[in-house]
């Protein structure tokens, strides 16, 4: 087949041990005098702490939640617009950056959160610069231009060039105090962007070599990643794969994995990435093909059957709910339904109507 393509990866990346200490350096380097933190519990007296060493951090916000709040964006934004900001910062797993990512795009616009919520106002055409820097290994939200924000309870993904940050800053020893089950939700997240990326009806040959790498890295360091969380080899792979799971479906988007991701996490409360890993395995199988053969190949399996078993087994180290008997009473019809219909669904290689997904998730009773 002829190659034919177009890429594009605006991120500016700093990697490496150590290369948030780099902050300071690189504001200098983007002539940032204004920048507003926003982060989650465990952070906020680290951002504190910033604020009081460094006269350019004026604000923090540091109550982000695990599933982020419209309200946590509306507060972001308010604190950027009473400090005058150029910049904000998100510091922690996706909800952190997601929530950075909004406050920045609608900072300098006259609208309320909502009205760009709900997509009833075009986002403002100037924008603050957004700092990504992820803590966890798994989002990939560092280089891609989506954020999820839910608003009491609706969950919107919005898919923007607004959202897309200007520098992304992964320091792999900023995850090495995540716990265990979360290093694995987050690490079978990113399993699941570089997989769906790379079977992804939109993929193409320079994400592919990324979701190929990424599947490459998390096989050989998640389970140490787990077992072993003060282990830095283990945490550094785990970061590259993770942010290069997060290119390889920043362009392609994800699939189905992720479709049937919000159901199970709105109805079932499964956080993002055990919500995800939940049909990892069913839709290994379910798209099986030359491609995904040759992927496993590269990454040195037998073939797409170890890998979805590598992926179960992976689960059934970290007691992830996997089966439809964990997650308590379920209405089938109504899941099969809200999987068929989300817009990523249309991106499986395999088409998936309702009864198909019915039948997947009875395999799985
Ligand atoms: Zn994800």
């Amino acid at each position: 087949m002829a190659l034919d393509f177009v890429y594009s990866q605006p991120v500016k990346i700093y990697f490496g041990e150590g290369t948030f200490a780099k902050l300071g350096e690189i504001l200098d380097e983007l002539g940032l005098q204004r920048c507003v933190i926003a982060c989650g519990r465990h952070f906020a007296p680290t951002a504190q702490a910033m604020m009081e060493q460094d006269a350019r951090i004026t604000a923090v916000f540091g109550g982000v939640e695990q599933n982020p709040q419209l309200s946590g964006v509306i507060e972001t934004t308010r604190l950027a617009r009473e400090t005058k900001a150029d910049a904000v910062i998100g510091v922690g797993g996706g909800s952190s950056i997601d929530t950075a990512k909004f406050a920045a795009a609608i900072a300098l616009g006259d609208g309320e959160a909502l009205e760009y919520y709900r997509g009833e106002k075009p986002f403002p055409a100037e924008r603050l610069t957004i700092i990504a820097v992820p803590t966890t290994a798994g989002t990939g939200s560092e280089v891609t231009q989506v954020s999820v924000v839910s608003h009491n309870t609706e969950k919107r993904t919005i898919n923007n060039p607004v959202f897309m940050p200007k520098v992304a800053i992964v320091d792999p020893v900023l995850s090495s105090t995540v716990p265990p089950r979360t290093t694995m939700n987050t690490g079978l997240d990113a399993m699941a962007h570089a997989l769906e990326g790379y079977w992804s009806k939109n993929h193409q040959p320079i994400s592919d070599l990324m979701a190929i790498e990424a599947v490459r890295l998390i096989l050989a360091n998640l389970e140490t990643a787990y077992t072993d969380g003060a282990n830095m080899e283990a945490r550094a792979n785990m970061a590259y794969a993770s942010l290069l799971g997060g290119l390889s479906f920043a362009l392609p988007k994800t699939a189905a994995c992720h479709a049937c991701s919000y159901p199970l996490s709105e109805d079932y409360h499964l956080p993002h990435g055990e919500a995800c890993a939940f049909t990892l395995d069913s839709f290994v199988r379910i798209n099986a093909d030359e491609r995904l053969e040759l992927l496993c190949r590269r990454v040195g399996l037998a073939g797409t059957e170890e890998l979805a078993q590598k992926i179960a087994e992976l689960k059934k180290l970290a007691s992830l709910r996997s089966r439809l008997s964990d997650l308590g009473e379920v209405d089938l019809d109504k899941l099969a339904h809200d999987c068929a219909v989300h817009g990523l669904m249309a991106n499986n290689p395999v088409k998936m109507d309702e009864a198909a997904l019915r039948a997947m998730f009875e395999k799985l009773a």
